[in-house]
């Protein structure tokens, strides 16, 4: 069966940029299409998130041809590989089918900017998918032979499942990710030259630097002499960095000393009390006393009140945008 298209998505604007495809679990979205005739919608996903991306829906169970309702399949570890066979009949095999249905979807997915799935799925999955032996005994764990597919040939693509999606730290990484890498496919579209790349790490300088500050200066060297006739390498090599730098985790403490770059930057505007206030909104951060978004604000607010041009486009002060309110609960 034909992999559907993209077509019909709205590509309005938000933050000043085109927003976000996100390829997701067709259940996710509300459609009836698992085996039961059921679906899973995730209403953080369609209410909260999807104010501000736009999402493409994709059944690999039903894209192979199976119907609705259909037998229950499962993961089955044979001769040190996975197969998907029916639960109530093994000799049901899908694994070829889903892995080519995947394969054949992959040309659709390159303007997406990540990919929910459903967790557990035998197709699906992610992390973690039970996986049986052939007498039907619960084995270990896998991917889903779709997803799995989908992972080893877009590495870069933030991928996530719904169920990790409600932990506030994953949530926020997967989104600021999305948002990162929308603005990076932004640049592309312009035809960007080298003061347009520089201008773009210039922005993206402290999220980096909350990442990897080893990236982050690795990057800015790889731009540093832009006059030769490489270009396009240099901004491929990049792409591949920003990209995979921003799948780092960001952990706490290398958030405070971002936080502490900003407010050693904003020292020389700043009088003793609000430099104390800064100081202290960030100790309270770092000690878990206030979320991530009290000492946001507060340098947002110092931001816009002295005008700190070079500040103020910083992705990391708005990596996306902030009626999703991530940073509340991280
Ligand atoms: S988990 Fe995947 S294969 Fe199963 S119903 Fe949802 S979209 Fe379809």
């Amino acid at each position: 069966m034909r992999a559907p298209g993209w077509g019909g998505t709205s590509r309005v604007k938000v933050n000043d940029m085109t927003r976000p495809l996100i390829a997701l679990s067709s259940c996710l979205h509300g459609d009836p299409v698992r085996y039961d005739g059921a679906d899973k919608r995730d209403a953080w996903l369609l209410e909260e998130l999807g104010r501000f991306v736009d999402y493409r829906p994709i059944c690999p169970e039903v894209g192979i041809g199976l119907g609705v309702p259909r037998a229950p399949i499962r993961l089955v570890a044979e001769n040190g590989g996975t197969r998907v066979r029916g639960v109530a009949d093994p000799s049901l095999d899908v694994t070829e089918q889903l892995r080519r249905y995947a394969l054949e979807v992959l040309p659709q997915l390159a303007e997406a900017c990540g990919y929910v799935f459903k967790a557990r799925s035998p197709s699906c999955g992610l992390f973690g998918v039970p996986r049986y032996d052939r007498e039907g005994r619960l084995s270990d764990t896998s991917s889903g032979a779709f997803a799995a597919v989908i992972a080893s040939r877009l590495p870069v693509l933030p991928l996530e499942e719904e169920g990790r999606l409600a932990n506030p730290v994953l949530r926020e990484h997967f989104v600021a990710r999305v948002f990162a890498l929308r603005r990076w496919r932004e640049l592309l579209a312009e035809g960007p030259d080298a003061a347009r790349l520089i201008a773009f790490h210039a922005r993206h300088k402290y999220q980096l630097m909350a990442h990897s500050p080893l990236a982050c200066s690795r990057l800015g060297q790889l731009l540093s002499d832009l006059s030769g006739d490489d270009l396009a390498q240099r901004l491929a090599a990049y792409g591949q960095d920003f990209l995979a730098t921003l799948a780092q985790p960001a952990s706490r403490a290398a958030q405070v000393n971002v936080l502490q770059h900003l407010a050693g930057y904003l020292k020389r505007v700043l009088e003793r009390p609000a430099r104390a206030e800064l100081a202290q909104a960030i100790e309270r951060y770092r000690t878990g006393v206030d979320p991530l978004l009290v000492p946001i604000q507060l340098l947002m607010h110092h931001v816009a009140q002295h005008a700190i041009e070079a500040l103020a486009e910083q992705s990391y002060l708005n990596p996306y945008p902030a009626a999703l309110d991530l940073r509340r609960g991280i």
